[in-house]
């Protein structure tokens, strides 16, 4: 089944009904947004002559024009690519060749990245929404829904994975079907009543988890602002009912404190689900008694879409539980439609209480990475799924995590992989070696270090040419808030760099 088919549906059922918001306004409703979904995918055919499978990418913020084009690319039988809007250009470039996007939509925020398709041999275009040419798409003859297979792709989810450059995580229309049932099963019942807020960024969780709205017709809100804020988030409980979203836990943090969430009247929210890095109790213990019992974890990966494992609400208002406080620092039991196992390094089931690397399998873990068969080989061994996280499971079915065995930094919600600012840093000539590790935060979770081995340890190079090197070729947020100068990086018997001890080293200054 194509996803697209639930605008339709809910255009049928619901026309006169709020489809997508931006903040307490009505943007669309269902009938409007599917008579656009439609034309613009007839657009994107016949105007710009894509043809079912051609990837299409999107850079924007959150922005009604983002959904719009996302169910128009299924509509019209392409593949979506939506691109962290933060990025560096050339990190855009990168994923735009890797994905032979054909077309990439930007918004005026972008539009530099116009002159991509000079330089890009497989994008023929650069589409801003909204000006005049997205209007003349949105302006084409409606097409009928293009007929897709489970098992034809619908999202590449770009991500690190455990090594090197981002690779295209192949999301299918079944992946993320499973993904929205499983949200059904596990997370909420949602109703036409309901609404999710699209406070973080559609090009990562929040946009998965507009999925299972969307197919019960609870509208889409976008916040004015694009972000998160504490003012808006009270005025769109105002303004609607059942409102859920997505955060990242030190967006969950921020907001436990905001003076405008503690005098807001919280009856409109239903859910914020919370998760992609590990929260801490004390921090969820605030969280909790400030939204009460509408708290739910999740843990998974771009590679099997927000779903591993749950801690329910129910789990969360649960504190007369004897290891409740146990719980909270679990990421919950394994979701309804995936098994879940922790295995030793040959692949073999662990005992429960003994840790190992956490393996998943079932219909919603990705078909593998686009193009990339070695690294899909790499990942999934046997039908498993290999996540590269290490935990163990207790009697009762709740996995706790104990380590990344990948070196992954979560700072804000957002991930860094140390070798991508490494390679950004060594590009200094003066630069013999760097090591880049995450350092525990109390704000962000996690802030970057750099350990830096100068060429002449007399003349190192200077913080802002550092800063400088990474402005030019990363994106800002993975800039190092700290950089360390020291003689020599501790290593093991294979010259390999021991990131562990500059961590302790860190946390021992603690
Ligand atoms: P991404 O593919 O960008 O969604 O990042 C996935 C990684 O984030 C996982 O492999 C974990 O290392 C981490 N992660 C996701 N959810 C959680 C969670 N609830 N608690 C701790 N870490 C998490």
């Amino acid at each position: 089944m194509n996803l697209a088919v639930w605008v339709e549906r809910n255009a049928r059922r619901w026309p006169d009904r709020p489809a997508i918001a931006v903040g307490e306004d009505v943007h669309a409703d269902w009938s409007s947004s599917a008579t656009r979904v439609a034309a613009l995918a007839g657009g994107f055919r016949h105007q710009l002559g894509l043809r079912p499978g051609d990837r299409v990418a999107i850079v924007m913020r959150n922005r009604p024009e983002y959904l719009e084009a996302l169910f128009a690319i299924w509509h019209a039988g392409l593949v979506a690519v939506p691109v962290n809007a933060r990025l560096h250009r050339d990190e855009v470039a990168y994923v735009l060749e890797q994905s032979a996007a054909r077309v990439v939509i930007v918004d005026d925020d972008h539009d530099e990245l116009a002159t991509l398709a000079d330089d890009i041999d497989t994008l023929d275009t650069c589409i801003v929404a909204p000006d005049q040419r997205w209007t003349e798409l949105a302006s084409a003859s409606a097409m009928p829904i293009t007929d897709r297979r489970p098992s034809d792709a619908a999202w590449l989810f770009f991500t690190s994975g455990t090594t090197g450059r981002p690779k295209g995580a192949t999301l299918t229309h079944r992946n993320l079907l499973m993904m929205s049932l499983s949200y059904f099963a596990d997370i909420d019942a949602i109703t036409a009543d309901d609404a999710v807020l699209l406070a973080a960024p559609i090009s990562h969780g929040a946009g998965l988890y507009a999925l299972p709205h969307v197919a019960r017709g609870a509208v889409s809100v976008v916040p004015a602002s694009g972000g998160v804020d504490g003012g808006e988030i009270a005025d769109v409980l105002r303004r609607w009912s059942g409102v859920s979203f997505f955060a990242a836990p030190t967006m969950v943090k921020r907001l436990a404190s905001d003076p405008a969430i503690l005098d807001a009247d919280l009856s409109g929210l239903k859910t914020i689900i919370y998760g992609g890095a590990p929260m801490y109790l004390a921090d969820l213990t605030e969280a909790l008694d400030v939204f009460g019992p509408r708290l739910a974890q999740i843990y998974g990966q771009g590679e099997t879409p927000m779903t591993i494992t749950a801690l329910s609400k129910a789990d969360h208002a649960d504190r007369a539980h004897p290891r409740w406080g146990e719980r909270m620092q679990s990421v919950g039991i394994a979701r309804t439609d995936v098994e879940v196992r922790v295995v030793d390094e040959d692949g073999a089931e662990v005992p429960v209480g003994e840790i190992g690397e956490i393996v998943v399998r079932g219909d919603v873990v990705m078909s593998g990475y686009w193009e990339q068969p070695g690294a899909t080989a790499d990942t999934i061994r046997d039908g498993w799924l290999h996540t590269g996280d290490v935990g163990s499971f207790d009697d009762d079915g709740f996995l706790t995590l104990r380590d990344r065995s990948k070196d992954l930094i979560i700072s804000g919600g957002m991930n860094i992989y140390p070798r991508e600012v490494e390679e950004a840093l060594l590009r200094h000539d003066d630069v013999a070696a760097v090591s880049v590790v995450g350092r525990p935060d109390p704000e962000w979770g996690e802030a970057v270090v750099a350990f830096v081995v100068a060429v002449d340890a007399e003349q190192p190079p200077t913080v802002e040419q550092l800063d400088q090197l990474c402005l030019e070729h990363i994106a800002r947020y993975k800039r190092p808030k700290d950089y360390r100068f020291v003689a020599t990086l501790p290593t093991n018997n294979y010259g390999k760099v021991l990131k562990r001890e500059l961590r302790e080293q860190l946390s021992d200054e603690r």
